[in-house]
């Protein structure tokens, strides 16, 4: 078992700098991935982890120990990577038991290791069988069996299931969170993926351009994103965003403050975070789902370009603003390309982020 600390962690490649001073703390037995668009350095710092590619400056600590220098086979990590890389001409159990072979154990010591990872991984009926025998997910099953039997204190997963389809990524989902729920091993998983991040992680760091946005619970990013790239990021579809001037509320029954869009209408906001003063120029936020289609006094109003029924839901999309929005709704919709539909921002969904910083406003 291993907690991880990342002080101050950089990487040069010559002149350019592609990781910006990295701080994360990892405990024991947490699942933290890292997620972040293509190219924000998530595989990088991973494989500084890793030991596979050597850390520019700043401080790695490994279960109390500074790993900056030391070679990957100290570091007591196991890694899963996207290609599974098996070896084809291995039965599944040489597969998995190549590490135990090449340090020269006994295989009265490992062979009970390689039984119990078979059994955890469904994969006891394959053992004989070659990779090429194996479905895909079967063989990114081998390729985790293989990091299990060497009882690692930390796991690494970089995209381990890029390669899958869509319906084996959710099955293998769900297997490796009940893996990590069973060994509760220290697991650092990344991806792009943010529907990965959002159902495994216990928390999530977000990346872009090898900088860190924010670290938290996968909720508590979700409802409260501390900026707007964390808003967009998370989320599909994701979040509306309408950007506008503070004023004086002008149209409409009530009182207090509105949001005026850059074409003039005005998004009422029934209440506003202190920050939020008249003249700020600010980007409204509100997830599909927390849109309402209302018969009562509107916020704004949506003019329906697409409607996406997906069976459990339906996406309806429009222009407000300028701006395409989504908004999603449970039920069995009736509403046609080409209508007018009024619209409920509830006050306690809505989000403002300042225009310049995109941070959060308070
Ligand atoms: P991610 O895993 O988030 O897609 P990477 O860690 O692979 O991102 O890459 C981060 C940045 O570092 C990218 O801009 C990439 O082009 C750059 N990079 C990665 N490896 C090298 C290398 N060997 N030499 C120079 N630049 C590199």
């Amino acid at each position: 078992m291993a907690a991880v600390q990342l002080s101050g962690i950089f990487k040069r490649y010559g002149d350019t700098q592609v990781v910006h001073g990295i701080d994360l703390d990892i405990d024991d037995g947490e699942f933290v991935v890292l997620v972040g668009p293509s190219g924000c350095g998530k595989s990088t710092l991973m494989r500084m982890v890793a030991g596979l590619e050597e850390i520019s400056g700043g401080d790695l600590m490994i279960g109390g120990t500074r790993a900056n220098t030391l070679a990957p086979q100290q570091r007591n990590i196991s890694m899963v990577f996207q290609s599974y890389a098996l070896y084809p001409h291995l039965s599944v159990y040489e597969n998995i038991a190549f590490g135990p072979r090449i340090r020269k154990e006994s295989s009265s010591s490992f062979k009970p290791r390689i039984d119990a990872a078979a059994k955890m991984l469904n994969l006891s009926g394959y053992l004989d069988r070659l990779p090429r025998a194996l479905s895909g997910g079967q063989r990114q099953r081998v390729a985790m069996g293989r990091a299990v039997v060497r009882e690692p204190s930390l796991f690494l997963f970089d995209e381990p299931l890029s390669n899958l389809d869509a319906k084996l990524r959710v099955q293998m989902r769900t297997e490796i969170k009940a893996l990590h729920q069973r060994l509760k091993n220290t697991v650092i998983y990344v991806t792009h993926d943010q529907i990965e991040a959002m159902t495994m992680a216990d928390r999530i760091v977000v990346m872009n351009a090898g900088r860190i946005e924010q670290i938290g619970r996968p909720l508590e990013l979700y409802d409260h994103p501390a900026n707007l790239f964390v808003a967009s990021f998370l989320g599909s579809p994701s979040m509306n965003f309408a950007e506008g001037v503070i004023v004086n509320r002008s149209q409409g029954q009530t009182q207090g403050l509105a949001l005026k869009l850059t074409d003039g209408s005005e998004v009422a906001l029934e209440r506003a975070p202190a920050s939020a003063v008249v003249g700020a120029k600010v980007a409204l936020g509100v997830r599909p789902e927390h849109v309402e289609v209302t018969a009562q006094i509107p916020d704004t109003a949506l003019d329906v370009e697409v409607v996406e029924p997906t069976g459990a839901e339906t996406h309806l999309y429009g222009k407000i603003g300028g701006t395409t929005w989504c908004v999603t709704t449970r039920e069995r919709s009736r509403i046609e390309p080409g209508q007018r539909v009024a619209l409920r921002l509830p006050a306690e969904h809505i989000h403002l982020f300042d225009t310049e910083s995109g941070r959060r406003l308070v």
